[in-house]
């Protein structure tokens, strides 16, 4: 029987899609690793990375417990983010790059790089507590913007792009052609997520103004 060449070309997908999947189960046997989530799948696709599978339960709950004692979030943080939802994709290699996903509960890191893993945690963080201090938060950003004090240079760098947006940064959905800044889009919640994993947890770098909304995530470290 001769195939036409549409049904030659679908029969190779089916083989190459065959390969992945049994590629994908290999895989599982040998990293000891599961099946990848649905919301797993679709983050791998915006990083571009084909696996089909992550890390265990297991595996992803200890390597929280292990960042929590090495950042100095507080008690109280600490046993929210026990009631979340976690997924991890590789945490034998140091990949940033994750999600908070709100509606689902669940933060989600695609390698072992402890900054993402901050900044996803404090997305979660700040979801909670959103509605009642977005607008203060978002002023005291404004501020930061303006500080020219040199102990806050690092955050106060931050929020100047957060603020004023980036002539350098192409966005061609912009009307400045240029990317806006968080401010104008009032993303509260970026502006939470980046400064904390900016200043990588040590709320010491923050002016007394911004410190406030970090209070109860991080405690300050005395050194
Ligand atoms: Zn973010």
């Amino acid at each position: 029987m001769r195939l036409t060449f549409r049904e030659q070309g679908l029969k190779s997908i089916f083989k190459m899609e065959r390969r992945r999947r049994v590629d994908g189960l290999k895989e599982v046997i040998a990293g000891g690793k599961v099946l990848a989530s649905g919301n797993m799948l679709w983050a791998y696709k915006t990083w571009g990375d084909k696996s089909l599978v992550m890390e265990p339960e297991i595996k992803v709950k200890k390597w929280f417990g292990e960042l929590f004692n090495r950042y100095p979030f507080t008690e109280d943080a600490v046993a929210y983010f026990r009631t979340l939802n976690m997924e991890a994709g590789d945490l034998s290699r140091n990949l940033g790059g994750g999600y908070w996903y709100a509606d689902k509960k669940l933060v989600q890191i695609h390698g072992a790089q402890d900054e993402a893993a901050i900044h996803e945690l404090s997305h979660a963080f700040w979801e909670p507590r959103r509605n009642k201090s977005a607008k203060d938060l978002m002023a005291a950003v404004v501020g930061l913007s303006k500080d020219t004090d040199p102990c806050y240079h690092v955050p106060s760098y931050l929020a100047k792009l957060y603020i004023n947006g980036d002539p350098n940064q192409q966005d061609p959905n912009s009307p400045t052609g240029y990317w806006r800044g968080m401010l104008v889009e009032g993303n509260d919640t970026e502006m939470y997520a980046g400064l904390s994993s900016g200043i990588m947890g040590d709320i010491k770098k923050l002016p007394p103004y911004v410190k406030l909304f970090y209070q109860e995530l991080f405690n300050e470290k005395l050194s």
